[in-house]
């Protein structure tokens, strides 16, 4: 993809804070943080979505997030960590190119990471569950 910021990345065409490189994913910080060693964990193959990763590549792109969510731990001495994936502009991805953030947490910071709580009708929740499970 000529036009996608994280492919020139990938290439090496533009500079990237690299923490990780093996053959199919790079982790690199991420440059507007939402917390120091805030990390960026992408294909490098250009998938736009989740869903389109394979299978086996999904496994490893799932144990890597551990691996590296762990290190940014111990760098950084946070206290937690997000894990955050943009999917689709609907859900906030502004670089169509997936990638997983590992944001690391501290008690005292100033990132506020909550939704509003909506409430099922009666009986809707039976509905939603019925019509995911048949789904999977
Ligand atoms: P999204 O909203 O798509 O989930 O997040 C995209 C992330 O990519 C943002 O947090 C943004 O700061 C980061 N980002 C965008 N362009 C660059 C870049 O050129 N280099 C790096 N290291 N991060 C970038
Ligand atoms: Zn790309």
């Amino acid at each position: 993809m000529p036009d996608c910021i994280f492919c020139k990345i990938v290439k090496g065409d533009i500079p990237a804070a690299k923490v990780y490189e093996g053959s199919k994913f790079i982790a690199f910080l991420d440059i507007s943080p939402a917390n120091k060693g805030h990390v960026l964990i992408i294909p490098k193959e250009h998938y736009e979505r989740l869903e389109e990763m394979p299978n086996p590549d999904g496994k490893e792109f799932g144990e890597l997030q551990v691996k590296i969510a762990k290190a940014v731990m111990k760098a950084t001495n946070a206290e937690g960590f997000n894990l955050l994936l943009n999917n689709g502009k609907a859900a906030g991805q502004e670089v169509m190119h997936a990638h997983m953030h590992i944001q690391p947490r501290f008690g005292t910071d100033d990132f506020h990471y909550k939704w509003t709580h909506k409430k099922y009708e009666e009986g809707e929740m039976k509905q939603f569950q019925e019509k995911i499970r048949k789904f999977i």
